[in-house]
């Protein structure tokens, strides 16, 4: 028997419906690309994603068509995503800071048939545009003032072009599985892969980030998506914070430490969430410049590890309480996130860190499980090591145009990452699958000898990779970038970590850089960095031959 409560397709466009009617005034502020703050409401925003929406069907796009988007976090970029929704057509965020041919790689594979841009990527796609060939118009953000001249396809600035709406005009109905959106991973070895988010699951999502064991976000708050909108679905904000009728604080483009700084204090923003290499820059600006954060609740961290020595500075210098999280794309991305639990809630100083260095637990809808090389489960002790594996409504079964199951019999998918789960839940990633470094037989966790590393004064920047080492198979080295104007030495360094880790995970070596690598999304590319120490001959492996 079925029951008999109502059919409400989970539809994107529903969220801004939501926020129009019951958060009206509620403000969306914006650092513009062009420069000065911008201020609307959500009531206002929706009226313009209508004219999006509008604007697209009039151009003949259809349900299911790709539009990409090249862009910032900003009011305008918020509108076309809602109105490209509206229509059942697809938002593709492109990461502006991928190489020219993989945009160029990724347009084509998605072929997407407008794209939304910035001004300031329009030096990119004019050098890209021979190759872009699906795309029938180029939509600037920008109004007709400020719109250059250029030579790109249909060239129009995005004001002029909505103006040319009306505005009446109604959402379209489909149905809730309906791909909303998409997001290609930045794969580190073959192609990009396409992550195809739906309308239900992109919903359901929102409803699962809000939750208060999760992001935690309500209409009393002010939300700074530093995170942008083409990194992995936006952690769900772009969505969740007008589900909720939170103010939103948009960055724009400027997102190093002074200009972040300077929406925290003027917008009193509550809540943010970035990646660590984000908050590095801000804490170095907040220090030198003997900054305080008197406005500002909560920090979401992920998408690397957060260094136990960043959630320690947040909160017992600013007083800003740090919540770690978990997630990848193809996630939709939030898989853990790190609020308390009360077997932990009472914890003070150095023990509750302990558990904030972990990277959380599983809200509702995300199943987890770690698993040896042959499948096995393993047990949730918080010591044992396995693959993880996720299931749930809004993880990916697919990627665009590759018909390969990517699933496991149980409908589990391997996120790559190698992780501990605790009796309470709570998992913590000890390296992808392929950085782990395996000496003797055992592995050591790169990330937890990034995490001490950073805890020395002098550092600004650790990674570690694992080195070809004639007994043990791999050993661990250490590459750091100090601070500005610091100088240190191996031994201080190593001194430093001396006890704080088993003896045989201690760095064989230590070698100062000017610059670790990053990949587009701030990860550090350690693909790399092996390249890079490819040669490189450790001390103690010329002591063992
Ligand atoms: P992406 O799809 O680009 O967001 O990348 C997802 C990957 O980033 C995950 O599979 C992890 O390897 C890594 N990652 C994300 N968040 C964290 C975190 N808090 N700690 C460690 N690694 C993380």
């Amino acid at each position: 028997m079925l029951g008999l409560m109502q059919d409400w397709p989970l539809l994107c466009h529903r969220i801004i419906d939501h926020a129009a009617t019951y958060h009206p005034e509620r403000r969306v502020i914006s650092r513009s690309v062009e420069g000065p703050f911008h201020t609307t409401n959500y009531f206002e925003l929706r009226r313009r994603a209508l004219k999006v929406a509008q604007r697209l069907d009039r151009d003949g796009i259809k349900l299911g068509d790709r539009v990409a988007t090249l862009a910032w976090n900003t009011w305008r970029h918020l509108e076309a995503w809602y109105g490209i929704m509206g229509i059942g057509a697809i938002y593709h965020t492109v990461n502006p800071r991928l190489f020219p041919e993989q945009i160029a790689w990724i347009v084509n594979h998605a072929e997407d048939r407008v794209m939304m841009t910035d001004l300031t990527f329009l030096p990119i796609l004019e050098k890209l545009a021979g190759q872009l060939k699906p795309i029938e118009r180029y939509v600037v953000l920008t109004d007709a003032a400020h719109m250059p001249a250029t030579a790109l396809k249909n060239a129009v600035p995005y004001e002029e072009w909505i103006a040319e709406a009306d505005g009446d005009f109604a959402w379209k109905d489909f149905d809730e599985r309906t791909a909303a959106g998409m997001c290609y991973t930045s794969g580190t070895t073959g192609n990009p892969k396409g992550v195809l988010y739906s309308h239900r699951s992109n919903v359901l999502h929102s409803l699962m980030a809000a939750q208060v064991d999760a992001m935690d976000v309500s209409s009393r708050d002010v939300v700074l998506p530093v995170v942008p909108m083409f990194h992995a679905n936006c952690w769900g904000l772009a969505l969740t914070s007008p589900m909720v009728g939170a103010t939103l604080v948009m960055p724009g483009g400027k997102l190093d430490g002074a200009s972040i700084f300077e929406l925290l204090d003027t917008y009193r923003v509550s809540f943010t969430a970035a990646v660590p290499t984000v908050w590095l820059m801000l804490l170095a600006h907040l220090e030198a410049n003997n900054a305080k954060l008197p406005y500002l609740k909560k920090v979401v961290i992920g998408g690397s590890a957060c260094p136990r020595a960043m959630t320690k500075t947040f909160q017992d210098v600013y007083g800003v309480e740090v919540c770690h999280a978990w997630g990848m794309t193809e996630m939709s991305p939030l898989g853990t996130l790190g609020s308390l639990k009360p077997e932990y809630a009472d914890l003070t100083g150095e023990e509750r860190l302990d558990i904030q260095v972990k990277q959380g637990h599983a809200p509702f809808g995300v199943e987890m499980k770690i698993v040896d090389d042959s499948d096995n489960e393993l047990p949730r002790d918080g010591k044992t090591f396995g693959r993880l594996k996720v299931r749930g409504f809004a993880v990916t079964r697919s990627y665009f145009k590759e018909d390969d199951d990517i699933l496991d019999p149980q409908g589990f998918f391997d996120t790559g990452d190698v992780c501990t789960i605790d009796p309470h839940g709570y998992m913590q990633i000890t390296d992808r699958a392929k950085d782990v470094i395996k000496s003797g037989g055992e592995w050591i966790s790169s990330i937890d000898l990034e995490n001490l590393a950073v805890g020395h004064p002098k550092v600004a920047e650790a990674a570690v990779i694992g080195i070809s080492h004639p007994k043990w198979d791999e050993r661990p080295l250490l590459v750091i970038v100090l601070k500005k104007d610091q100088t240190a030495t191996k031994d201080e360094i190593l001194g430093f970590m001396q006890g704080k880790v088993a003896k045989w995970w201690m760095p064989d070596d230590v070698v100062f850089v000017a610059e670790i690598p990053h990949t587009a999304t701030g990860k550090i590319q350690k693909m790399a960095l092996r390249e890079q120490f490819k040669d490189y001959v450790l001390p103690t492996a010329a002591a063992a031959e």
